[in-house]
């Protein structure tokens, strides 16, 4: 009889400490998911009006850290965590909600080939035009974006297919010297041009839907 309250008291006891770890341990797990998300948002920057990136950059961007959700995990990354052109580059990429329509003469950086897929995976239509003599070129991501089902079209011409442009959303356009390669990242001197001018982008809207039926396969 003695015994009963004392073991009743251990009993509440037990209970408030675990309830009292359960609440401290939610209240942890809830800090890192705020600093992660907040982190992350950080880096979801909203398109410019009007912007100019210019190549090369220093360091290679890491790829991870400013468009995974959570960010990079490898804590021995080679890769810069520093904004850079290149980073600005991912993330307008990332930022598509409904498609992406590029003209690109050569394509062998992994990285962008790769923040193409992940659009299209999550249902941002995707359309590649690209030039004839580039698609087999060593390093090529064409067969890459054909096999993840993006389709991609091909000037059939003796003459290059040389444009390097990507409008997003049919509202912003980038443009200039820039092809997605290694070289062109951290070795030549290259620009891309950022603009959501009407005036602009209309007219590589319409220039991107006449390569688009000039090169369908099922037309020539
Ligand atoms: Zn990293």
């Amino acid at each position: 009889m003695i015994e009963k309250p004392r073991e009743m008291s251990t009993f509440i006891l037990r209970s408030g400490v675990l309830i009292l770890s359960f609440g401290i341990a939610s209240e942890i797990v809830y800090q890192i998911y705020k600093r992660v998300n907040t982190k992350n948002k950080g880096k979801r920057r909203k398109f410019p009006k009007t912007e100019v990136l210019f190549f090369p950059d220093e360091t290679v961007a890491c790829k991870s850290y400013f468009t995974d959700d959570y960010g990079c995990r490898n804590s021995n990354c080679r890769f810069t965590h520093e904004e850079n052109s290149l980073s600005k580059l991912f993330t307008y990429l990332m930022s598509a909600r409904t498609s992406i329509d590029i003209c690109i003469f050569v394509i062998t950086c992994s990285d962008l080939a790769e923040l193409l897929i992940q659009s299209h995976k999550k249902g941002v239509v995707v359309r590649v035009v690209t030039d004839n003599e580039q698609v087999d070129v060593p390093g090529s991501q064409i067969w890459k974006l054909r096999k993840a089902g993006i389709p991609v079209r091909i000037d059939n011409s003796s003459f290059f297919m040389h444009h390097k442009f990507a409008i997003i959303d049919q509202e912003h356009l980038m443009n200039g010297s820039f092809n997605w390669t290694q070289k062109a990242i951290t070795g030549n001197q290259e620009n891309i041009l950022i603009t959501n001018n009407e005036d602009i982008v209309l007219p590589f809207i319409s220039e991107f839907q006449k390569l688009w039926l000039k090169f369908d396969p099922n037309q020539n």
